[in-house]
């Protein structure tokens, strides 16, 4: 669907700042809490310092910023712009 298939199959896009990591290096996150059904699933991934960035959150405020950006129902583009607007919001307040 994106890209070849062959190519890149070992490499994973970091859902928070686009990078292409190696699958190795990423950090799975289920947006839905459940790790363990992986059935039909495609798990979202984070680079090692997008990971490190977002553990420093709440998990509770780290699930409704994804939710709100519309993690894994919108395509990549708008959630990345959705995701640092709402990120942005929230250091703003430092
Ligand atoms: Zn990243």
């Amino acid at each position: 669907m994106f890209g070849s298939r062959n190519a890149r199959e070992r490499s994973v896009t970091c859902i928070a700042c686009g990078d292409s990591v190696a699958r190795a290096d990423a950090r799975e996150y289920d947006k839905h809490g459940d790790r363990w059904d992986r059935r039909d699933k495609e798990f979202e991934h984070l680079c090692k310092p997008c990971f490190a960035d977002l553990c420093r959150q709440p998990r509770e405020g780290l699930e409704t910023t994804l939710d709100a950006a519309g993690a894994g129902e919108t395509d990549r583009e708008t959630f990345l712009r959705r995701y640092r607007e709402l990120s942005e919001g929230d250091s703003s307040a430092e």
